[in-house]
């Protein structure tokens, strides 16, 4: 609820003055039991933030966190701990993310030494049952993360998530670093692992068909905000907000005779810089139907009915 992560940046080299980066700045959404939300929108606007102030990777600056209802965002280490071990995350470089000189043992265990679950031979009984979860094999254990391909680290940084049985899981771009032909099989294996362990997830991507593939729930965020979201199928068919309906029609269509979308917008320029964003509607400087209001107040979100959320001022 009313999620903010602002970042302090050194302002020049030698300067002792700062300020301020809003990378996520005064968003709320609700992610349901057992289904995925899909966070969409250009690199730097902040939807991989939101992840990981979810998981207190990162100290929220404002706002809350709930759990099943409870308020997790100032819980210290220990409280935390419990909801450590519900949530987890599964990384989007499989290369940078898995430690080179540990075994694959090592890594896939490494959450069950410390959360302290499953002691000696059961640990690695669950270590290998893991692997076989992922689709590699028990004999692969001692051997390190540059004996195998992007799809299998993927596989490794999957099975190190689902070690402490979590509910919860941020995918941040899971499968953008990986050759296209195997993105699919990554993003099958996701949504037949969510279906067998009931997982919810934060679905993290800029790939907007995958996204409209493996999600209940879609939010596109610009500029540190949530500008739009509502229910795949009425984000899809029933976009509102011009940065959507830019983002979407941006996205090749699979029968042009069912075209969902009727009129295309070309984005002008260039994200702005989020330490100096625009007044008002962050989008207004690119936005085609920018108005004298644009600049004057920021957009709220408003419900357009069945939980249709959009902040534009047209929609007013
Ligand atoms: Fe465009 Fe104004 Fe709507 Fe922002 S509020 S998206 S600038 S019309
Ligand atoms: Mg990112």
């Amino acid at each position: 609820r009313n999620l903010k992560k602002y970042f302090e940046v050194q302002k020049s080299f030698f300067g002792r003055s700062s300020t301020l980066l809003k990378a996520v700045d005064d968003v709320s959404f609700t992610i349901s039991k057992g289904e995925t939300f899909g966070l969409v929108g250009e690199s730097g606007c902040g939807k991989s933030t939101i992840g990981r102030t979810l998981l207190k990777l990162y100290e929220p600056t404002g706002g809350d966190i709930l759990y099943d209802g409870k308020s997790i965002s100032s819980l210290k280490h220990k409280e935390m701990m419990p909801y450590r071990k519900k949530m987890q995350m599964i990384f989007q470089d499989p290369y940078a993310s898995l430690d080179p000189r540990l075994t694959i043992a090592e890594i896939v265990g490494d959450p069950l030494v410390v959360h302290n679950i499953y002691q000696g031979k059961d640990r690695i009984d669950r270590v290998k049952e893991l692997i076989e979860l992922v689709g590699l094999k028990a004999d692969h254990l001692n051997r390190y993360p540059h004996e195998f391909s992007g799809g299998q680290r993927q596989r490794i940084g999957i099975a190190r998530a689902l070690a402490v049985e979590p509910e919860f899981i941020v995918c941040d771009e899971p499968i953008s670093a990986l050759d296209v032909s195997i993105q699919a099989q990554v993003v099958n294996m996701l949504e037949e692992l969510q279906e067998r362990f009931g997982l919810t997830y934060l679905f993290v991507s800029h790939d907007l068909s995958m996204v409209r593939h493996i999600s209940h729930k879609v939010g596109v965020m610009y500029l540190g905000s949530l500008v739009e979201y509502a229910d795949v199928n009425e984000l899809y068919t029933n976009m509102q907000h011009p940065y959507t309906r830019a983002l979407l029609s941006a996205v090749p269509i699979a029968d042009p005779d069912t075209a969902e979308q009727s009129e295309r917008i070309h984005l002008q320029g260039d994200v702005p810089s989020p330490m100096n964003p625009p007044s008002g509607c962050t989008f207004r400087t690119r936005c085609p139907y920018a108005m004298s209001k644009c600049a004057e107040e920021t957009p709220k979100l408003r419900d357009m009915g069945n939980g249709h959320m959009v902040a534009c001022h047209l929609i007013e």
